[in-house]
Formats: structure tokens, C-alpha cells, sequence
């Protein structure tokens, strides 16, 4: 996710905007150390050069996202607390519940925009920019095409005024999505805890499913921050022996592509959203395979 905040409107949100900021470094540093001495995969020979260009791709990403979008999302959030607009004043008698559905309803909107992303061709061919990565780690939590950030922040831009989202919600949210994406892009395992965890929270385990060559994997496990939403839409799909999960796309496993021209030329190469060639094909391989639904 983007880094959007840039401005305050008190006098500790600039202190919690500055942790907002610190905060995918302390992740990042956190998360490498635990891959380095217990990785889930074999660490490779080039894993340095894969960190630095997904990291190289998302500071240029967070730069353009800043300057375009930073003070447009202050000023919306502004006019949109100034004016008690929004569908959660209808609960503005009760603060604490209406922050936090505002915390929902942002992570109700990212499953479903995060499924629109596998569904819409011309998303998806942003989106695969993502799932192009064939050794996932830490680092691409941050690897998206700046294509898919911009069409997502316009989108946010209405939905500000439309739900009455403050600058605080939206501030707390990234800090969430932050901690939760580098978690569990991680190429680490928690064991028998993630089984705990993720019936609250995304997993690892659950995400390397997502991450998955295999379509109908790739189709599942649409949540960011809690698992819930997955589990609503009966999209939640688990894979009971991970270490077999072939991560990463096949048309796009090409070292061109993992350069980081490679990943901005992503959209605009051949192919089709897989789904829509390999589903039937998919569907007979499923009933051979013990991936489980919960
Ligand atoms: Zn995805
Ligand atoms: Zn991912």
C-alpha cells in the first residue's frame, strides 16, 4: 500500500504518521533477519539482487504515490470530518465503534478490490506484476506495478467521502496493512501457531497458497489483514503440505521479467488472465490434489 499521509490534524497524528513511515523499514529489517536464520524455502544465491530491485520498485512507487496522492487523500479526509459526510455517521453517537468499522470496511474493500485484481483481465495484468515473483519473500510485500497503486488510490479517493473515513482510520489501516503483508510474504512459517493465527489474521502458510502457480490456488486467499473475509466468501483454501507450493507465475518466470524493466513491461505483455485458460483444466487436476478448504 502506498504511503498517502503526509499531513496531520492533531497534535499526535504527525507522531503516529512518522511511526507509519518507519514502520515497513522495522518490518522489513525484523523479517529479513528471521528468513535469513529459519527460512521456510532454501535461501538463494540471488537473493540480494531480487531484494533490491522489488525494493528499488517500491521507493520509486512510494515517491510518485506520495507527491500525487499524499495531500490529495489529506485534503479529502479533511473535508470529509470537517463536513460529517459518509455513511459511518450514521453511528456517530458511538466513536469507538465507528472507528472501528471504519477499520472493516477497509479491509472488506481491499478483499474485494484484491479480487476484482484476479477477475478484471486489465487488472490482473497490473496485478501480475505481484504474482510474478517466483521466490517470495519479505521484499514483495512491496512489489506492485505503480499501475495497480494509482487505479487503487483513485478508488480510495472516493471511497473516503462515501464511508466518512478519517485520516486517523486510514492511518491505523496502512499501519495494519504494513505489519500484515510483510508478515506474511515472509518466507517463513510459524508451524502449528499459524493455524491459531489465521483464524483471525492473514498467514503465511495461507499466502504462499495465494502465491501458488497453480490457478485455482491462485484464485483463493483474497484477504490483507484478517482472514475473515476469506472465510465469508468461502474463498479461504489451504494447502496441508506447503514445501510443495510452486510459487510464482509460469509465463513470467523468465529472469527478463524479474529485472526491474521486466516487472514495469509485466501488464503489457501477452497472455491472458490464466483463470480464463486454465479453469476447466484446473478443475479436474483440484479433485487430484489434497489442497483443503476451511
Ligand atoms: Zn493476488
Ligand atoms: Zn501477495
Amino acid at each position: 500500500m502506498p504511503v498517502v499521509v503526509l499531513a496531520t490534524e492533531s497534535e499526535w497524528l504527525p507522531r503516529v504518521i512518522s511511526i507509519r513511515l518507519a514502520l515497513p523499514v522495522v518490518m522489513l529489517a525484523v523479517l529479513w533477519a528471521w528468513e535469513t536464520l529459519r527460512p521456510f524455502f532454501e535461501l538463494q544465491q540471488t537473493r540480494n539482487r531480487h531484494a533490491v530491485r522489488n525494493l528499488t520498485l517500491a521507493v520509486c512507487n512510494a515517491f510518485v504515490m506520495g507527491v500525487l496522492f499524499g495531500a490529495a487523500t489529506v485534503a479529502t479526509a479533511t473535508w470529509t470530518s470537517d463536513n460529517g459526510f459518509g455513511l459511518l455517521q450514521l453511528i456517530d453517537r458511538f466513536p469507538v465503534a465507528r472507528f472501528t468499522a471504519g477499520l472493516m470496511l477497509l479491509d472488506g474493500w481491499m478483499y474485494v478490490w484484491h479480487r476484482l485484481n484476479h477477475r478484471v483481465t486489465l487488472l490482473w495484468r497490473f496485478h501480475r506484476a505481484h504474482h510474478s515473483d517466483p521466490n517470495m519473500d519479505v521484499t514483495t510485500a512491496s512489489r506492485f506495478h505503480l499501475g495497480e497503486h494509482l487505479i487503487s488510490a483513485t478508488l480510495r479517493l472516493v471511497l473516503i467521502p462515501l464511508l466518512g473515513l478519517s485520516l486517523w482510520q486510514i492511518v491505523i489501516y496502512e499501519m495494519a496493512v504494513v505489519v500484515m503483508t510483510h508478515f506474511h510474504h515472509a518466507n517463513i512459517t510459524v508451524g502449528r501457531a499459524d493455524r491459531w493465527l489465521r483464524c483471525l489474521i492473514v498467514t503465511p502458510d495461507m499466502h504462499k497458497v495465494h502465491h501458488s502457480r497453480w490457478q485455482p490456488e491462485t484464485d483463493s486467499n483474497y484477504a490483507v489483514v484478517l482472514s475473515v473475509w476469506d472465510r465469508l466468501a468461502r474463498t479461504l483454501q489451504l494447502n496441508p503440505d506447503p514445501h510443495s507450493i510452486a510459487i510464482g507465475l509460469d509465463e513470467f518466470t523468465d529472469d527478463c521479467w524479474q529485472s526491474i524493466r521486466g516487472m514495469l513491461r509485466t501488464p503489457f505483455a501477452g497472455g491472458q488472465r490464466p483463470g480464463l485458460t486454465q479453469e476447466t483444466e484446473g478443475q479436474s487436476e483440484q479433485e487430484s490434489r489434497s489442497t483443503t478448504h476451511t
